[in-house]
């Protein structure tokens, strides 16, 4: 015979459906993550509720009827996009307060998440609507977690301003920002932005930048930013399609300056690898990037050769 946990009783919100009977609960509000481009990654979960409710608000509805028609689910669409949010919204919690359940969902990743929907869970929540999260893809969380910079603390900074005046007086400010720094970029700005961030932090702040997150051409830089300009110009796709940008914090590029001044001193004793990674030790700065410096100082005084060194960042 086999023994089962006692129930836990449930906080503030009634249980969540598929825990407790497989059902929908009624009048309540489902902000559900769709996928940022592999459509694997739509969760088992997020299905059933988007085939259970009785009404879907979607940013754009021909997008997510598409979607939707793939997993074979046909529920009522309601479009929630920027211009009709505020007043959709108050329709939408007054159906919700009849009992209706609604999932909110966006053309990708997680809705709110530089998509809309924060007026209707404001204002669901204001109404004492109970407001569930179906968690799932969100193109800042996952490009973070490839980056290899600090993700202990971290800002998510939307998109940049599209004037390049406006862009860099930005960047000047999430500069002195201590924690990693996320922003989205598209392709028709993504080298105008990278320009950008050479010329207000310098060749070598730390930086990292996801392409195309969960599809097939899907790659990740992660060095510093002049470095991150070289591997975008070195190939012509690597401009195209969507982007995650991460911009290492203040404290990070301090030890980075901190381990090229060290690096500058073991070079001259030792080869690129293990002066890379003393360096990295002492000062506490990415090893990755201190050996892309001491690969590019090694270049210019043909000290690489003379050490022998082609071990790489080991
Ligand atoms: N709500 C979405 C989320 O949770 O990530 C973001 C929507 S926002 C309108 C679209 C931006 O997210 C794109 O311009 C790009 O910067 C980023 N993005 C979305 N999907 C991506 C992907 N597959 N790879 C890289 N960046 C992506």
């Amino acid at each position: 015979m086999t023994t089962q946990a006692p129930a836990v009783p449930s906080a503030a919100l009634p249980e969540p459906p598929e825990d407790a009977g497989h059902s929908i609960v009624p009048g309540a509000l489902y902000v559900v993550a769709t996928p940022i481009g592999n459509l694997g990654d739509l969760s088992p979960r997020a299905c059933r509720i988007l085939a259970g409710v009785d009404r879907i608000a979607a940013e754009d509805t021909r997008t997510s009827g598409q979607l939707l028609a793939h997993f074979g689910i046909q529920r009522p669409l309601v479009a929630l996009h920027d211009h009709n949010e505020d007043r959709i919204a108050a329709e939408l919690v007054r159906q919700l307060q009849s009992g209706q359940s609604l999932a909110l969902i966006s053309d990708a990743g997680t809705p709110l998440i530089s998509d809309p929907g924060f007026a209707l869970v404001r204002a669901a929540r204001a109404a004492g609507v109970p407001a569930y999260a179906v968690p799932g893809p969100c193109a800042a969380v996952a490009a973070l977690s490839v980056s290899g910079l600090p993700s202990d603390a971290f800002v998510f900074a939307g998109f940049l301003p599209p004037k390049q005046a406006a862009r860099r007086a930005r960047l000047e400010q999430l500069g002195r920002e201590p924690r990693t720094v996320i922003v989205y970029e598209s392709s028709h700005r993504i080298a105008d932005t990278l320009a950008d961030l050479v010329a207000v932090f310098g060749p070598q702040r730390p930086v990292a930048l996801s392409r195309e997150l969960s599809k097939r051409f899907e790659e990740s830089y992660s060095g510093t930013a002049a470095g991150l300009l070289e591997w975008q110009a070195a190939e012509a796709n690597r401009g195209r399609g969507e982007f995650v940008l991460l911009i290492g914090g203040a404290e990070q590029a301090a030890d980075l300056a901190e381990g090229e001044r060290v690096l500058r001193l073991l070079l001259r004793e030792l080869p690129p690898s293990g002066a890379a990674r003393l360096a990295a030790e002492i000062s506490g700065a990415p090893r990755k990037a201190l050996y892309a410096i001491a690969m590019r100082l090694a270049g210019e005084t043909g000290a690489s050769a003379e050490n022998g060194d082609n071990s790489g960042p080991a």
